[in-house]
């Protein structure tokens, strides 16, 4: 039963961010059942979590293998039987792709051939393959994250001949300060490119608190929720 305050805030940002999801939906004709709202509790505890769990949030998203690590622990069995679905959606170092791996639904954030050796590596063992989503840059800045030009397809073609992962389609963080429908139009022609070559790679990871309704309206199929879910986090320097 949730009846504390954090609980009380928490159902109302569910209720105005699912209500923005239907609305974005129903604007272009879409069934909000095609989009997966992925909630991404990043600097908030493991409580919240099970609190969003109990108001049916089953997709959580991280992005630090550490702290995930951390709160996969704590919520004990209900994350062991799978009931939740976790999303690293975190810039991701190779090192700790097994890691990442022992807890994860789906990573979406790979981005180059390396990370993808190591997670083909780290999933050998797994009952169930591990989703991914190639990450892509919309800018081609080489300093942020995301696989430029054709190293996109490079990427997907890696992931696709990979056993055990599950190449799912494409992800992006729009550049600070570009115009969100600008980024979600090139998402999706980049989504095209790489369904060309691989058709079941229907995803596209897009959309944050605040751009969501463009990201729905270019056809995500998953978006990323922290803020406007959580509160506003303190500034990291991660
Ligand atoms: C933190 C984060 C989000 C959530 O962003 P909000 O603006 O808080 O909704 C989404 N995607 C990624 C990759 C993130 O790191």
């Amino acid at each position: 039963m949730i009846d504390d305050r954090r609980g009380a805030q928490l159902v109302a940002a569910l209720g105005s961010v699912r209500a923005r999801l239907a609305d974005a939906c129903i604007a272009v004709g879409r069934d909000t059942r095609d989009v997966t709202l992925v909630a991404v509790t990043k600097t908030y505890p493991a409580s919240d979590v099970a609190t969003l769990q109990e108001l049916g949030v089953l997709d959580v998203g991280e992005s630090r293998d550490q702290e995930a690590k951390g709160k996969v622990a704590e919520l004990g069995s209900s994350a062991q039987a799978g009931v939740l679905r976790w999303h690293f959606v975190g810039r991701v170092q190779t090192n700790k792709a097994a890691s990442i791996a022992g807890y994860a639904h789906a990573v979406h954030s790979i981005d180059r051939l390396d990370a993808v050796a190591a997670f083909a590596k780290a999933v050998v063992e797994r009952a169930t393959p591990l989703e991914a989503f190639v990450q892509v840059s919309l800018d081609g800045d080489p300093a942020r994250a995301g696989a430029v030009g054709g190293e996109v397809l490079r990427v997907a073609e890696a992931v696709a001949a990979a056993p055990n992962l599950l190449l799912r389609g494409v992800m992006a963080v729009p550049p600070i300060a570009a115009d969100p429908e600008a980024a979600f139009a090139r998402l999706a022609e980049i989504s095209a490119s790489v369904r060309a070559e691989h058709p079941e790679a229907v995803a596209i990871s897009g959309g944050m608190s605040a751009d969501l309704e463009q990201a729905v309206r270019h056809g995500a199929t998953h978006v990323r929720v922290g803020t406007a879910l959580l509160g506003r986090r303190e500034p990291t320097f991660s």
